[in-house]
């Protein structure tokens, strides 16, 4: 029997209408004269909404949904997402300038990563931010800006767990990090932040990314409970913030799934009732990026060529690496694969054909799309690369080659 090769998840969440794709209630078409150029990212606000809202149904009530910055930082959108979410975790002073621009409570707002800067740690401290510290010289250093700036410091100890986070895309934590402090050198700098006077808020551990993998998302979640009762005697005092971290992926190549969401929220009203039971009063936080915006937005290109090379159909467009280095497949990817992508003005197509989608710059990684089933595509259509709301267009090289820039909107 012939082996029917993995496909892409349906991207359901947008709608079609004459055969073009809708988003944020527009065609693509008219949105992208709308625009006036491509290339251009498009985030679609109801689908944020409506990622929030499934969240909110299947996890705990009790339970604080922070959005990771890093994921999209784009101002409209943190302020689109400052009245859906619980707070705010960012890692660095213009992340923290965006987030203190909404009305996100300054305490619902915290400031990780490693090598934090001595004028940023005194914005964080001046903010009244919490700060999560990475290492023993970092509590120093906040010691230090706190003196400075005679603010008490809400202070935060990140930690690098024993254990990692399996089956996991991108691994943060388990074994030798720059991030975090060492799970057995914890109770030092709990020791330290009791002698040095700082205001303890609780502890960060974040172990990972971008995984579809539900069990062995509870079971780290469980083992980051866990963990934080075992350090319970060593508090200096009562714990308000428990971050758990997040690590919740979203479905980018063939063959891969959507999160089993109802599994992790089961498994979360669990987690709630330990941490009433064993640490009082302490707010469970999960920090979750990429899956509150990914979905959510695309990239769309305009081809401005089509050849044929022996045989090959190539889709040369506007748009390319400089812009999306993720679905380039030079984000972290070993093997390259194909993220979800189609010709937004003519979704259906009796008779498509295999194309390859490549963009301007002289290097063979600037490939959009390998060797997939497309409708047939024109000088002028547009091309869409799905799942792009995060990190696309603040982690991608746009001067890269020195073509304009992309644009951003929020719809
Ligand atoms: C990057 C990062 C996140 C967000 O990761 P996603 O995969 O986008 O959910 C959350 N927390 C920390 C500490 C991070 O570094």
């Amino acid at each position: 029997m012939k082996k029917v090769p993995p496909t892409h998840v349906p991207m359901t969440q947008f709608s079609t209408e004459n055969n073009c794709l809708i988003v944020g209630g527009i065609a693509l078409t008219r949105l992208t004269q709308r625009v006036g150029k491509t290339p251009f990212y498009a985030y679609d606000r109801v689908l944020l909404n409506q990622r929030m809202n499934t969240l909110r149904n299947k996890l705990p009530d009790e339970l604080h949904i922070h959005y990771a910055m890093k994921a999209n930082p784009m101002p409209a959108v943190v302020q689109h997402l400052a009245s859906l979410v619980d707070g705010f975790d960012l890692a660095s002073q213009r992340e923290m300038q965006v987030a203190l621009d909404t009305t996100m409570a300054v305490e619902n707002i915290s400031m990780a990563g490693p090598g934090k800067r001595p004028e940023e740690l005194a914005s964080a401290v001046a903010a009244g931010i919490t700060v999560n510290a990475e290492s023993l010289n970092e509590l120093d250093q906040i010691v230090l800006q706190s003196e400075k700036t005679g603010v008490q410091a809400e202070v935060a100890i990140r930690i690098n767990p024993a254990f990692e986070l399996k089956s996991s895309g991108m691994k943060m934590g388990g074994g030798p990090k720059q991030f975090g402090i060492d799970e057995e050198l914890v109770p030092d700098a709990l020791q330290r932040i009791q002698t040095l006077g700082l205001s303890f808020s609780g502890l960060h551990i974040y172990s990972g990314s971008q995984n579809l993998n539900a069990e062995s998302i509870v079971e780290t979640q469980q083992k980051a409970v866990e963990l934080a009762i075992q350090l319970a005697p060593d508090y200096p005092c009562a714990m308000t913030k428990l971050n758990i971290g997040g690590g919740f992926g979203i479905p980018y190549f063939p063959g891969e799934q959507r999160l089993d969401l109802d599994y992790i929220g089961e498994h979360m009203a669990n987690l709630c009732n330990k941490v009433k039971a064993e640490l009082g009063t302490t707010q469970l936080i999960i920090e979750l990026g990429r899956y509150i915006v990914g979905e959510a937005g695309i990239y769309v290109c305009r081809v401005v060529d089509r050849k044929i090379s022996r045989g090959q159909v190539f889709l040369v467009t506007d748009g390319g690496l400089n812009h999306h280095l993720a679905a380039t497949g030079n984000f972290g990817q070993i093997i390259r694969k194909n993220y979800p992508v189609a010709i937004g003005n003519k979704m259906a197509d009796k008779q498509p054909e295999i194309a390859s989608v490549v963009g301007p710059l002289c290097t063979p990684l600037d490939i959009l799309a390998d060797k997939m089933l497309l409708s047939r595509a024109e000088i002028g259509d547009l091309v869409v690369i799905y799942q792009s709301g995060a990190y696309g267009y603040t982690a991608s090289p746009h001067q890269f080659l020195s073509q304009p820039e992309a644009a951003e909107v929020l719809v």
